[in-house]
């Protein structure tokens, strides 16, 4: 007899990492036992990539092809105590409605939190968005782009009037002098990072400055590395930007145009010398001027920054400082210039669009704006004062409040916040507290998942469809390569289902019903919609212009024919007055200064092949060849000064908790701080990772806590 054969496919889709966005052709094989994605290849009509992938992304079918740990079918208890046992959908879908039904009838809807996912498709954060502030009237939904990119949104909301990066990737290949500050882009954002090197490779004139008190990887390759002093960015910048000033080297025309606010500003910059400020940073004067010299150049300048400035207690002041160098200096709006968040997640960006946080609505309006409130409720065709006005409870708040008893249940989406979240023996608590648990997932490993009264089994990456938005605000299209497993389910049908039933419940709060989507096309006409004559208005775009141009940049008004690909080229920002402004910030130091007690300061960030807490990665065998074990960085005088050598297991501690690490002598750090990497999680250590000790200080606009720092000490680990 002969084999039966097989069928082949290649899909068009995205990689599912980060916001880099990558186009991917995904090849898979369909046969009489079931679908399998067999391979990956670098899409080369994507912009975003042009064929090329970085090691994760290449290594995505291995995370695909295997169902070993993969959530197969529902899952629920009635109580704690017991195990849980499969169920059908219509049970799960059923009882969680009648919970939360319940919940909201007694305690009312502010009892129910969500907490979603910038890996969450766009479709999928829109059904999520209209469940929680539509239906259930509470903005008690954040996301784990809260702890990514906050501060980047309320930087550029208060100094560009609105939400978004002016910039394209076009212009890492354009800009003479490229600025990386808390970005160890060579790791985080590889691909782009490729397109950066062949740019310098190509062009003697490029300068590169790294800002980062770690000397990582891209700050070895850097023409200047100012490794400062762990959250002294603001004195760095508002140094360099004296200099500049006093030296007559910015755009009078331009701040006079275009900004205001920058008397302020110059008054406060007039105690920012650059003695001073590089004597706040612990580093040269000269290097402080000559990094001020490269940025004041009469050519393209562009900044790229990610967690190193986002992830702080002062996130928003350190946006705020660095955009005022690209304001005074009129680089913003023309080829190779300007200040480029970087955004960590696949989708961070689309979530921001559809407003899936607890500080914004759909289609970046306003919860505190009483005609975005009311222009939303006509456009979902709910009755007026039905949107609630009271912010919701981000990510830290929102599991305080869990852990106080004031929300009584939570549905958790495509996260892992017991690894994710700082202090996470307070997320622990705040779980096993909580009247009800929900915890919807593809994969089983993850250290939230055993607190899961009901655990809903989600499609993972090359099973769904939809559209996700990467760094510089393009659209792309995802697509499924292979059906589901067993009886997982997309995102936004999960959520669809579970909202259809808590409309029965609760009674419908519109004329008609909220959640009749049929399919993730018709969620993206209607979050399109929503954005008409927003600044970010894509009603131009639908999922078959997609499919006919491909990936397209935001905005893209009807009538475009593509989208923008740099914004405030006409010197007009999304402020009332069209003005840009600056907001004069001091610097402040970090939330948690060293003492006695805990003298180190620890750092935290990424490994090269590895991503987020390894439920995807983890799988993947090769992608512990670069760095196979869990370590603690610390400076060879250091460890010698506390009688430590390599490979001694020391315990991390602060004043939240510890964990036990093997001891890395690297010379990357400073003396007097310390690194670990965020990935390792209760998965592969006896305790749950480095958020066992990071402190929960967030910045009091973007509520963006401060994972990037905490205060330590370090002892060696005894054992019984
Ligand atoms: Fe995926 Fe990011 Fe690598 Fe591109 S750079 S392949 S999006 S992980």
């Amino acid at each position: 007899a002969t084999a039966p054969e097989l069928r082949r496919t290649r899909t068009r889709s995205v990689c599912c990492y980060c916001g880099v966005g990558c186009g991917v052709l995904i090849d898979a094989e369909h046969g009489p036992d079931g679908s399998r994605i067999v391979g990956i290849e670098g899409d080369p009509e994507h912009p975003a990539n042009r064929g090329r992938l970085c090691t994760k992304g290449r290594s995505l079918p291995q995370t695909a092809s295997s169902l070993s740990g993969r959530l197969l079918a529902p899952e629920l208890r009635h109580l704690r105590q017991e195990t849980r046992r499969p169920v059908d959908w219509a049970l799960a879908l059923d009882t969680v409605a009648d919970r939360l039904a319940g919940i909201v009838q007694q305690h009312g809807p502010d009892a129910v939190a969500f907490y979603i996912s910038g890996q969450l498709l766009t479709e999928d954060y829109y059904v999520f968005n209209k469940l929680a502030k539509g239906l259930l009237g509470t903005n008690n939904i954040d996301t784990n782009s809260r702890l990514c990119m906050s501060s980047a949104v309320s930087g550029y909301k208060l100094a560009l009037g609105a939400d978004g990066p002016p910039t394209c990737y076009e212009d890492l290949e354009l800009a003479k002098t490229v600025l990386f500050a808390g970005s160890n882009m060579a790791y985080a954002h590889p691909v782009l990072f490729r397109r950066l090197e062949a740019a310098r490779e190509r062009d003697a004139e490029v300068r590169w400055i790294v800002i980062d008190p770690r000397r990582t990887d891209t700050a070895a390759m850097a023409d200047l590395h100012l490794q400062i002093q762990p959250g002294t960015d603001v004195a760095l910048f508002n140094g360099m930007l004296h200099h500049l000033i006093w030296e007559g080297r910015v755009d009078a025309a331009f701040i006079a145009a275009h900004t205001e606010g920058y008397a302020e500003l110059k008054q406060l910059l007039r105690d920012y010398t650059p003695r001073m400020a590089a004597e706040l940073c612990g580093i040269a004067v000269a290097d402080l001027i000559q990094a001020a010299d490269w940025f004041g150049r009469d050519v393209a300048a562009l900044s790229l920054y990610c967690m190193g400035l986002n992830q702080s207690a002062h996130g928003t002041d350190k946006n705020l400082a660095l955009i005022h160098l690209h304001l005074a200096t009129g680089q913003i709006g023309k080829p190779g210039a300007g200040p480029f968040s970087l955004t960590g997640q696949p989708n961070a960006m689309g979530g921001r669009e559809v407003g899936g946080m607890a500080t914004m609505l759909a289609a970046h309006r306003e919860i505190g704006n009483d005609a975005d409130r009311a222009e939303l409720e006509s456009l979902w065709g709910l009755p007026g004062h039905s949107l609630s006005a009271k912010p919701g409870l981000s990510a830290v708040a929102l599991f305080e409040a869990l852990r106080s008893g004031r929300v009584k249940a939570v549905w958790i989406a495509c996260t892992n916040p017991v690894h994710s979240m700082p202090d996470i023996g307070q997320v622990r608590e705040a779980l096993q507290q909580a009247e009800y648990v929900i915890v919807q997932e593809a994969f089983r490993n993850t250290d939230t998942v055993p607190y899961a009264d009901v655990l809903l089994p989600a499609a993972s990456w090359g099973e769904k469809d939809g559209s996700v938005t990467n760094s510089e605000r393009r659209i792309s299209r995802v697509r499924a390569a292979v059906p589901a497993p067993g009886q997982a389910r997309p995102d936004w049908w999960i959520a669809n289902e579970v909202a259809r039933r808590l409309e029965a419940r609760l009674g419908p709060p519109g004329v008609a019903p909220l959640f009749a989507f049929d399919g993730p096309a018709q969620i993206f006409d209607e979050h399109r919609r929503l954005t008409v004559g927003r600044d970010h208005d894509i009603g131009g775009l639908d999922y078959p212009r997609l499919d006919r141009q491909g990936p397209q940049q935001w905005p893209f008004p009807a009538g475009a024919a593509q989208g923008l690909a740099r914004r405030y080229g006409d010197g007009v920002f999304a402020t009332a007055n069209g003005r840009a402004r600056f907001h004069p910030t001091p610097y402040r130091p970090v939330a948690e200064a060293t003492s006695a007690r805990f003298p180190l300061r620890l750092l935290t960030g990424r490994l090269r092949d590895q991503w987020h807490g390894m439920s995807r990665s983890g799988r993947v065998p090769g992608a512990f060849a670069h760095s196979p074990e869990p370590g603690l960085r610390m400076q060879p005088q250091d460890a010698a000064r506390r009688g430590l050598a390599q490979g001694d297991l020391v315990k991390v501690i602060s004043k939240r908790g510890e964990l036990v690490l093997p001891l890395e002598l690297s010379d990357e750090v400073a003396s007097g701080t310390v690194f670990a990497a965020m990935h390792w999680s209760g998965q592969f250590l006896s305790s749950g990772g480095i958020n066992e000790v990071s402190q929960p200080a967030v910045d009091a606009r973007s509520l963006q806590p401060e994972l990037k720092h905490a205060a330590v000490r370090v002892e060696k680990a005894e054992f019984a």
